[in-house]
């Protein structure tokens, strides 16, 4: 079997509402997504999404993705798309970096994978648990009265897991934490997330200042070493997000302590086959992950959730199902929100198809010669 296609697709996502993160610095309304498809010489299509959520959150955009695939179709094309090791390296050689480009290729040749043998793509990621896989709730910077009614509304629809934003000023986010502490649910759990708005002083002082209240606190600032004299002088448990873009950056978190926790985002880290390396080691180190999409439609977000399918419930916190975040839903399928927990589909390949009509035309496709 070969790659005899890649079809590139541009898919706006407009948000329902507009949301901020990072200390309220970034704002977004829309996302722009990239779909791509890749078909077989014996007619096989598998599908893939990148969507980094727009261009301020993370070292990647949507344009430079699409340029990125570009540059590397040609070394994917004539690929046996089952040979997933043997794409992720190729890709490499042929453009080090751009993991958010190579992660929508990537999925695509799971895609293709699962469906060629009949299985859903978990059971190719080490094989299904029974369990279900629980969906944390993102709530957006707001006042405190804002963010614990976003949490209830959150709980009603059965959230039990939430993520609210943090990282302005420490008294404005000391009453966050202590008014979301207050109000929270029974039972339910919580992580403040600040996206690396805070500088090691401030996290500091917030994380001593309510460590009474049972949290995670999550990506406090901006670099590894801030994230880790955070960590020292502290005791609440860490996730660290944003900074763990491949295996030796949780390799060093590990043997540093720095965390109890990451974010395992599979469009950051590369796709599956990358993402699958770290979630084994995470396994066995006792870390424990948040196995999610950067953003996207649920075509994203099912990717992230058939890994975390394959993936012993003691190691999760939680996943999240950004395409709940969106006005539009351009695929049929997927993973759903099934009452504040989710399951990957029990289809051949990722279980979604993306609507042909929705997305239009290719902006770019590209074939063997
Ligand atoms: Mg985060």
């Amino acid at each position: 079997m070969k790659i005899e296609r890649i079809s590139v697709f541009r898919v706006e996502l407009p948000l329902t509402h507009p949301y901020r993160l990072s200390g309220g610095r970034l704002r977004f309304e829309r996302l722009d997504s990239t779909f791509v498809r890749i078909d077989t010489d014996n007619g096989f299509v598998g599908w893939g999404e990148g969507c980094p959520w727009g261009s301020t959150y993370l070292p990647a955009f949507p344009g430079g993705l699409r340029a990125a695939i570009a540059e590397l179709a040609p070394t994917v094309i004539g690929l046996d798309p089952r040979r997933t090791d043997v794409v992720d390296a190729a890709m490499d050689l042929a453009l080090p970096g751009h993991l958010y480009a190579k992660s929508a290729l990537d999925q695509a040749c799971w895609d293709v994978f699962g469906k060629s043998v009949g299985l859903p793509v978990y059971e190719l990621l080490g094989g299904g648990t029974d369990e279900q896989v629980t969906i944390q709730s993102s709530i957006g910077q707001d006042t405190p009265e804002a963010m614990v009614a976003d949490i209830r509304r959150r709980h009603e629809q059965g959230y039990r897991v939430h993520s609210p934003k943090i990282g302005s000023d420490v008294d404005d986010d000391v009453a966050r934490v202590e008014a979301i502490a207050e109000g929270l649910p029974a039972g339910d759990s919580v992580t403040f997330d600040a996206n690396r708005a805070m500088l090691p002083d401030q996290a500091i002082r917030l994380m001593r200042r309510t460590d009474d209240v049972d949290a995670y606190f999550e990506q406090p600032c901006q670099t590894y070493d801030e994230c880790l004299q955070v960590r020292r002088a502290t005791t609440q448990p860490i996730i660290l997000d944003e900074i763990v873009v491949d295996y030796a950056d949780v390799l060093r978190a590990q043997r540093d302590r720095a965390c109890e926790a990451i974010g395992l985002k599979i469009e950051r880290v590369g796709g599956l086959t990358k993402a699958r390396r770290i979630r084994d080691f995470c396994v066995q180190s006792g870390i424990r992950m948040n196995i999610e999409a950067t953003g996207g439609s649920v075509l994203a977000d099912s990717v992230a959730v058939q890994l975390a399918q394959a993936t012993p419930s003691r190691a999760q916190r939680a996943t999240w199902l950004c395409h709940e975040m969106l006005a539009v839903d351009p695929c049929e399928g997927g993973a759903r929100n099934l009452g504040g927990h989710t399951r990957a589909p029990d289809r051949p390949g990722l279980g979604v198809e993306p609507r042909l009509e929705v997305l239009g035309e290719p902006v770019a496709t590209y074939r063997r010669r």
